[in-house]
């Protein structure tokens, strides 16, 4: 699975103009379509700790200002903090006796302190009391501009409010007419004070009064201490840049005014596609688990193709290129190769049948209130900049690859498939892969410049929706059209 890091020799085209490789796109299932990190909303469906891995819902999390309450972070190299335990030096009250002296010793008080593994940070070393309780108590550094937060957010809420009695106003605006009245008394305060013909209460007003004092800039800035430039620095005891920023509000210069920091939640985010609202991908909410309950990745839907080889390329002079496709699917598929400028049309008839289809049927229960949904964009598609610089010969005959059978995987004997291949385009096959002859030939203006060649093509492949199938009607079997293009590598000299 490494090579699916490495730089993408192979990129598929999203609808909206990019180009990934295919690690990298969904293929959406509705709509036919492979959608990319652009063609998505992203939603966050849960919020978690990653180190005491504890799930929260959205409104303690935001009380929790996103931060676990117990796991702290070394405010020096951010690694989890663990807590230690030790014993309190235990003060010899008045030792007159040995005996007694035992006993004191004998039951000592257990405290803990944080330590970092790592780099050896503990709260004894800042300076921060040891606790008597294992879980919590810690002392919480205290936002110095607290009161100015809390200030703005207040403001801010009150235009919230105000923002959204507008909202409403707009939406019931149009309806007015056709209003019995009785319904009137629904309505918001600023309505009805409208409707009765009294002045509505000026929003400005109501603004200015909760408005905090605006900052202003000033360019008076403290002096600099006298002995900047004479005392040696020790830069031990200075903190670094990252560790300052790791604590904004704080800010401390001096590595002993570090003090641990709260764990940052991670979330869990489900991805849906702009154009149908469906989900392309949803992880299981439980925090331990790394499953899905949806995963549409193209990876698993469009076949993969890999370059194998390429022999060394020429202008004008032609080239064999080993490429190997691969069928995820279930399903037997039959792919072929078509020229690049081939419209990708079928599949977007499809995609207007499946849309209709889809807004009589859709209400499913796996889509949120619409409240709780990104509104979604779709942009127009981008031009794509890519241009290729080589002539592929395509293959007169189409490929069929069996279905992905995990087991043959394993099993060296069952190779036979009985296909009745065109043994100029085939010339390794192995399970649900073929590796298949294509030739490229580079422009003959490409002599001078350094460019990667690069070829395109549409690969068309048969696709078996089960989606149909769930829905009481018999899996659909459609091509889909998708378009690729190909870094085969960089010309060489002449000989
Ligand atoms: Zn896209
Ligand atoms: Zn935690
Ligand atoms: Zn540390
Ligand atoms: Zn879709």
């Amino acid at each position: 699975m490494t090579y699916l890091n490495q730089p993408d020799y192979v990129r598929y085209l999203c609808n909206c103009g990019s180009l990934k490789s295919i690690s990298k796109i969904y293929f959406c299932r509705h709509c036919l379509m492979i959608r990319c990190g652009y063609c998505v909303c992203q939603e966050v469906d849960s919020h978690y700790c990653p180190n005491c891995m504890e799930n929260l819902p959205s409104s303690e999390v935001r009380l929790k200002k996103n931060k676990c309450s117990n796991c702290f972070d070394c405010p020096c190299c951010f690694q989890t903090l663990s807590t230690r335990a030790g014993l309190a030096p235990v003060r010899a009250a008045a030792p007159t006796e040995g005996e007694e002296n035992k006993d004191v010793k004998a039951t000592p008080k257990k405290v803990y302190y944080l330590f970092c593994s790592l780099c050896r940070w503990s709260s004894r070393d800042a300076g921060i009391p040891d606790q008597s309780v294992a879980t919590g108590g810690w002392p919480e550094q205290e936002n110095p501009h607290v009161m100015r937060i809390n200030a703005l957010i207040d403001y801010h809420k009150v235009l919230a409010s105000i923002e959204k009695q507008q909202c409403e106003r707009k939406k019931i605006h149009p309806k007015r007419s056709f209003m019995p009245a009785q319904t009137m008394y629904s309505f918001t305060s600023a309505l009805v004070r409208k409707r009765i013909g009294r002045p509505m209460k000026p929003p400005l007003q109501s603004q200015s009064s909760a408005q905090p004092v605006p900052s202003v800039a000033s360019e008076e800035v403290d002096e600099l201490p006298n002995d900047i430039f004479t005392e040696s620095v020790d830069i031990t005891k200075i903190t670094t840049l990252e560790q300052r920023l790791q604590h904004p509000e704080v800010q401390a210069e001096k590595i002993n005014e570090l003090r641990p920091q709260h764990r940052q939640f991670l979330v869990k985010r489900s991805q849906r596609c702009r154009v149908c609202e469906h989900n392309v991908s949803k992880s299981d909410l439980c925090p331990q688990s790394t499953k899905f309950k949806i995963l549409l990745a193209a990876f698993y839907h469009i076949p993969e193709v890999k370059i194998v080889t390429c022999e060394p390329l020429r202008p004008g002079k032609s080239s064999e290129l080993l490429l190997k496709f691969c069928n995820p699917t279930q399903h037997q598929t039959q792919i072929t190769i078509l020229p690049l400028d081939t419209l990708l049309s079928t599949s977007l008839t499809e995609e207007k049948d499946i849309k209709q289809e889809d807004t009589q049927t859709n209400e499913s229960s796996n889509l949120l209130p619409s409240t709780v949904r990104q509104a979604p964009v779709t942009e127009d598609p981008k031009a794509i900049k890519i241009v290729p610089n080589a002539d592929l010969i395509l293959p007169h005959s189409s490929l069929i690859l069996p279905p992905r059978d995990d087991a043959a995987e394993y099993d060296d004997t069952n190779d036979n498939h009985n296909f009745q291949d065109d043994p100029k385009l085939v010339v390794w096959r192995k399970g649900n892969k073929a590796v298949i002859r294509l030739h490229v030939i580079p422009h003959d203006t490409n002599k001078d410049n350094e460019d990667s060649i690069i070829v395109g093509f549409v690969m068309q492949h048969g696709y078996v929706n089960t989606i149909a199938a769930l829905e009481h009607k018999s899996p659909q079997k459609v091509d889909v059209k998708v378009k690729l293009y190909l870094t085969v590598g960089q010309l060489v000299g002449e000989t």
